[in-house]
């Protein structure tokens, strides 16, 4: 399946990041819904042929644990992907309705998430911008990673003060080490920090390097993250909860379990057989 985004219709915009703009789209010859992220680019041609490769390994990825993208295009200086549409938005949207979700919910999270981490690291991708935004929901109680690969191709078009849009909040401390340049192990371990992270915030409400409605200020996280002991799960939590969440956020890369360990963890199986039924959490949110 390949859809041109010449061929599809603008219904109305489902939100926008740093980086560019996603609207929801639909196709005019088979009235299929997709969503489309633009993303405005300042790059010269050899650049651009660089990011129709990247966009290659984007459009192969193939697991029902990713969004699919079903086609790209490059034109005036916008690229363009056409996105398989996650009716019931982002784990951000989910919060920002919900505050904190319970344990059962977070484990099914983690679990359909560390099913797409593991997806991509056997495939040796790293996707390097896991956050709450960047997890999306369909009715289906589907859990899907987007945007990987995105922030790779971004980092390569932007000019290196810009090169990270967004937040640094969610990356692990090896990532701010000029000299580590992750080694192949410790990029995959640098996603398990961030989901780790993840998974804390939608536990808390808030995220842990983030005092409530604080604005990202990149020195002072930094200072965070890199210096201060890794946080750690609430008080209150189960065992299992607070065991999983010390894995992921461990300072050296080397001793985080690699995300197809964590699908075996006590945290993601001890609920298994009463599969858990995140219909709640989306009933209300309507996309
Ligand atoms: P940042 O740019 O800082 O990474 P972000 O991830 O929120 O932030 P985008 O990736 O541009 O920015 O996405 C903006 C919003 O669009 C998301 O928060 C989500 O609500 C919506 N969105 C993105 N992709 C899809 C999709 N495939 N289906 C449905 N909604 C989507
Ligand atoms: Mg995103």
């Amino acid at each position: 399946e390949v859809v041109d985004p010449e061929d599809l219709i603008k219904m109305r915009p489902l939100g926008h990041g740093s980086s560019g703009k996603v609207y929801l789209v639909q196709h005019k010859a088979t009235e299929k819904l997709y969503a489309l992220k633009v993303i405005q680019v300042k790059h010269e041609p050899s650049v651009s042929k660089q990011i129709l490769t990247e966009v290659d390994i984007l459009r192969r990825a193939n697991s029902p644990y990713v969004v699919r993208c079903y086609g790209s295009g490059d034109k005036g200086g916008q690229i363009s992907f056409v996105l398989e549409y996650m009716d019931r938005g982002s784990l951000a949207n989910v919060l920002e309705k919900h505050k904190a979700l319970g344990e059962p919910y977070l484990a099914e999270v983690a679990r359909q998430v560390l099913n797409g981490l593991h997806y991509l690291h056997i495939n040796k991708i790293v996707h390097r911008d896991i956050k709450p935004s960047n997890l999306l929901l369909n009715h289906k109680q589907e859990v899907k990673i987007a945007d990987f690969g995105v922030s790779t191709i971004l980092a390569s078009t932007m000019a290196p003060c810009t090169s990270f849009v967004g937040t640094c909040a969610y990356m692990s401390p090896e990532r701010f080490d000029p000299d580590s340049h992750g080694g192949i192990y410790s990029g995959y371990a640098a996603d398990i920090w961030s989901l780790g992270l993840t998974l804390l915030e939608c536990a808390t409400g808030h995220c842990p390097f983030l005092s409530q409605g604080e604005k990202a200020d990149w020195p002072k996280l930094m200072v965070a993250i890199c210096y201060s002991d890794p946080p750690s799960a609430p008080a209150d939590s189960s065992p299992e909860f607070k065991d999983f969440i010390s894995k992921c956020l461990q300072k050296d890369p080397a001793l985080r379990p690699r995300a197809c360990s964590l699908l075996s963890h006590p945290f993601i199986t001890k609920d298994n057989g009463s599969s858990v039924d995140l219909s709640v959490l989306l009933q209300s949110m309507s996309l």
